[in-house]
């Protein structure tokens, strides 16, 4: 319940477009493709789904998830910009307020550490916060 949660006076949050979360970290190794997303991505690409898939998705305990060749995302531009932005997959949209982040020890931990905008820039209300993280993991189902 938002009331009763560590972070119910909210928290701050502004990407710096550092790209770290981009960029493989062990458990953030993951970037998971509801079906939505690989049709909104190959659409963008101008490709049929099953080139896409080929192209650039594996599987992983039968979900779809981007093949990370690299420790970087395949679509993190050089400029540390991300090549699919308006259709990019719905965690990068909703990075960090998933609901294993709102775990306080992680937040303040690994998320932290690997993303420098945690603490900064707008306030997001818990209830903003819980909304978000309901719709990252309704989107996976
Ligand atoms: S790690 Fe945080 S600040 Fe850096 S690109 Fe990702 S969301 Fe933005
Ligand atoms: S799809 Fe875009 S936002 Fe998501 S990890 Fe790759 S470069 Fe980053």
């Amino acid at each position: 319940m938002s009331h009763k949660a560590w972070y119910h006076k909210g928290l701050r949050f502004q990407c710096t477009q550092c790209g770290n979360c981009c960029t493989s970290h062990g458990e953030y190794a993951y970037v998971y493709l509801a079906e939505a997303d690989v049709r909104a991505i190959a659409a963008h690409l101008g490709m049929e789904r099953a080139a896409f898939l080929e192209r650039w998705c594996t599987e992983d305990e039968g979900y779809t998830i981007l093949r990370m060749d690299a420790p970087a995302c395949p679509f993190l531009t050089e400029e540390r910009g991300c090549a699919i932005y308006p259709v990019r997959p719905k965690q990068c949209a909703t990075w960090p307020f998933w609901e294993d982040n709102l775990d306080r020890a992680r937040w303040e931990g690994p998320v932290k550490e690997c993303c420098p905008g945690i603490d900064s820039g707008p306030l997001y209300s818990a209830e903003e916060i819980e909304r978000i993280a309901r719709e990252t993991e309704e989107w996976y189902g």
